[in-house]
């Protein structure tokens, strides 16, 4: 047995560590961090391309964690409801305290819906504070990293998003003035020859001007970008199966929610009958909603939402599931800089991580709501500061709260 072997399981010396790296995080009234409590959760609603609810986990040694959750009617309500269930815990509990809150919360509906996406904002700011107390990034509580950064993809707009060439000219932009390799456009836009949308069935006309959009910016960013198109759970079976059958010469990276998303099996004939990729998941919740999109193979990529499908270690086990069908995880993602960085650690510590969406290029401010630079040259460089790696700028939080929010304490 070597000296180091001992020093290193001798109680004496692990105390000593333990206290050294507790005087360290400022922690001099504690053994450790275990000794940490829980003191209160606050939320602040900032209004963005869409409203972020911004979390912030308190505790009695002044170490705070933020995290966000998607937006919901009622989300900071049921975050205030869930308080009581926090206060008094130790925060690096954070799997422990997720399954705590499902529970608690199973009357009111933790199964899907909005009390996820409020545990979600919850699960994220735990990870922020867990890894703060204990000094290491967030992709390490995940198990540590695969890549240095996350591949961003950007979800593009067009004034005339009904004009393929407009779409393609975007498309340029995006790749050559914004630094981007990988884009999204959306796919349900009107073509003209919409009789009643309300039947899901996409007439000659309609797919036409579909192929039309995709193969101009495909042909346009060709072999200089991936290209995803998003349909908004729009089409029919048999509509979807055959517009994904008429883009399959233009090898887009994926088709996204062509059909409704609660029947699955529908949702694995559009997959099965096609070459082009279809992807699905962000209006799916926890892994147990996620499972069996995968274990039917009914996607060739799932598209979790990590601040609305149950937090960091919810989409990592959603991963873990999807990784042994050998199926990619895209990372659907409309949050500010928390939230995204949140995904891009995620995605850092996954094997079959594709890409982190970027939803906000319209809004010149989105970056400006934390200290950190967060995208650049058309990825997240993944921090190794203490827990997200991100910090508020409470200026900006101020600027662009909801109106009658009110700031954290
Ligand atoms: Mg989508």
């Amino acid at each position: 047995m070597s000296k180091d072997y001992r020093t290193l399981h001798d109680p004496n010396a692990e105390y000593t560590m333990r206290k050294l790296s507790a005087e360290t995080m400022g922690l001099t009234a504690r053994e450790g961090p275990r000794d940490v409590e829980i003191t209160d959760v606050q939320t602040t609603m900032v209004d963005g391309n869409f409203p972020w609810t911004l979390v912030r986990v308190y505790t009695d040694a002044g170490v705070v964690g933020t995290g966000e959750a998607y937006w919901g009617a009622g989300v900071p309500e049921l975050i205030e409801r869930m308080t009581p269930f926090l206060v008094g815990e130790t925060p690096l509990d954070i799997d422990r305290l997720y399954e705590h809150l499902i529970q608690k919360m199973s009357g009111e509906g933790s199964v899907e819906g909005v009390t996820v996406t409020a545990i979600s904002g919850i699960e994220l700011a735990l990870h922020d504070l867990a890894g703060k107390l204990l000094g290491v990034p967030a992709y390490q509580l995940l198990g540590g990293k695969y890549r240095d950064e996350a591949r961003v993809y950007c979800d593009c707009h067009t004034e005339s998003e009904a004009d393929p060439e407009a779409c393609a000219e975007e498309a340029e932009r995006v790749v050559e003035q914004l630094g981007y390799d990988a884009l999204k456009f959306d796919l349900d836009v009107p073509s003209g020859h919409e009789l009643d949308r309300a039947n899901r069935h996409l007439r000659p006309g309609e797919i036409r001007h579909k192929v039309d959009i995709v193969e101009a910016v495909t042909e346009r960013v060709r072999d200089r970008a991936d290209v995803a198109f998003d349909c908004h759970w729009t089409f029919s079976g048999d509509s979807a199966r055959r517009l994904a059958e008429a883009v399959e010469d233009y090898d887009v990276w994926w088709l996204e929610d062509p059909v409704p998303p609660e029947n699955l099996a529908v949702q694995r004939e559009v997959t099965d009958a096609t070459s082009t990729p279809i992807a699905a998941g962000e209006n799916r919740y926890r892994v147990t909603e996620h499972r069996r999109l995968v274990e039917d193979q009914a996607v060739d990529i799932v598209t979790p939402d990590l601040p609305k499908v149950g937090g960091m270690r919810e989409t990592r086990k959603i991963a873990d599931v999807a990784n042994q069908y050998y199926i990619p995880v895209a990372l659907h993602n409309v949050a500010s800089p928390v939230g995204t960085m949140a995904s891009a650690h995620v995605a850092a510590a996954i094997p079959n991580a594709l890409a982190v969406e970027y939803h906000s290029y319209e809004l010149d401010w989105w970056e400006d709501l934390v200290e950190e630079t967060v995208i650049e040259d058309g990825a997240v460089a993944v921090p190794d500061e203490p827990g997200l790696g991100v910090t508020l700028d409470m200026d900006a939080v101020e600027q662009h709260m909801v109106d009658g929010e009110t700031l954290f304490d």
